[in-house]
């Protein structure tokens, strides 16, 4: 199957002055998706910029009668050039997309429970772990209540179990959502013996505040390192890890938190 099609835009809606939600039409079937990996999409038709930018699959439909590939969906964050000309694109101009890219987060076996956790932009990671495996407790940390980047009725219809915390306690708990989870692991534990496993994504700081936590979990993080290519050659988004240096794009951008050396992450 061919990674590199050309997709219509459906839908390009606001959430708010930054963050806009992304729908789009392939011309062409997709291969399965597993939630973690990523789509490069080109910002327009022009050579500037030249290059896709990566983004990670919020959710999608599967093929029906109107659109026979099905669609796939992002939550965009406008951070430069790129993104703001995505952002501006109607309904109806045509993407170049290349993907699914890189390794997903790994299957939950039955008899293990998984933790979800999301700070900021994060959430567009790790949303579809939740809706794929419903009902499992979600985390979010935001800075307000601003900042939340789906409603709290779209949070509450994915999962029963939904924490929140803010920075300034304008939504949810005031403080840090590592916080929350930390005591959460450590009640669960209590009553609950076997493998617990948290799948997270987030700011560069709150992925390796918890690597410095010592929580009772196997813990995989989704980094979102900026890459050029998303294909392994041009060996831009390197990270050091335990087993040397790898590639976000190819052998993540999922990994295991136990694994990357934070000095040069
Ligand atoms: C695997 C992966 C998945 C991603 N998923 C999403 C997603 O679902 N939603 C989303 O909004 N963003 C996501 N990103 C980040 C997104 O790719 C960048 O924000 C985007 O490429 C910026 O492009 P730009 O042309 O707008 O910005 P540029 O003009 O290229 O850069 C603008 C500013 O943003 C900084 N920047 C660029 N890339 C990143 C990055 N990866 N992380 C932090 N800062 C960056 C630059 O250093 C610069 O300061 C993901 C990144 C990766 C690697």
């Amino acid at each position: 199957m061919n990674r590199l099609f050309s997709a219509e835009i459906i839908r390009n809606e606001s959430v708010d002055d930054r963050h806009f939600i992304l729908e789009l039409s392939p011309g062409a079937a997709v291969a399965d998706t597993l939630v973690g990996q990523f789509f490069m999409l080109k910002p327009g038709e022009s050579i500037d910029p030249l290059l896709l930018r990566p983004f990670s699959l919020m959710g999608f439909t599967v093929p029906g009668a109107t659109h026979p590939n099905g669609t796939l969906s992002f939550l965009i964050r406008a951070a430069g050039k790129g993104t703001n000309i995505l952002k501006r694109l109607p309904v109806g101009t045509c993407l170049t997309v290349l993907g699914p890219l890189g390794q997903g987060f790994p299957p939950i076996e039955e008899g293990e429970r998984l933790i979800v956790v999301a700070g900021g932009i994060g959430i567009a990671s790790v949303l579809g772990l939740v809706k794929v495996y419903q009902d499992v407790p979600l985390f979010y940390g935001v800075r307000t209540k601003g900042h939340l980047l789906l409603s709290p009725g779209m949070l509450n219809a994915i999962s029963a179990e939904i924490h929140i915390a803010s920075d300034d306690g304008s939504i949810g708990t005031k403080g840090n959502i590592l916080e929350l989870l930390e005591a959460y692991v450590f009640q669960l534990r209590k009553s609950f013996g076997g493998n617990i496993k948290i799948y997270a994504c987030g700011p560069h700081a709150m992925l390796r505040a918890m690597a410095e936590m010592s929580l009772d979990a196997e813990t995989y993080i989704s980094l979102e390192t900026p890459m050029a290519c998303g294909l392994g050659t041009c060996l831009g988004c390197a990270v050091k890890t335990a087993g040397g240096i790898q590639m976000v794009c190819k052998d993540g951008p999922v990994f295991n938190i136990k694994d990357i050396t934070w000095d040069e992450a």
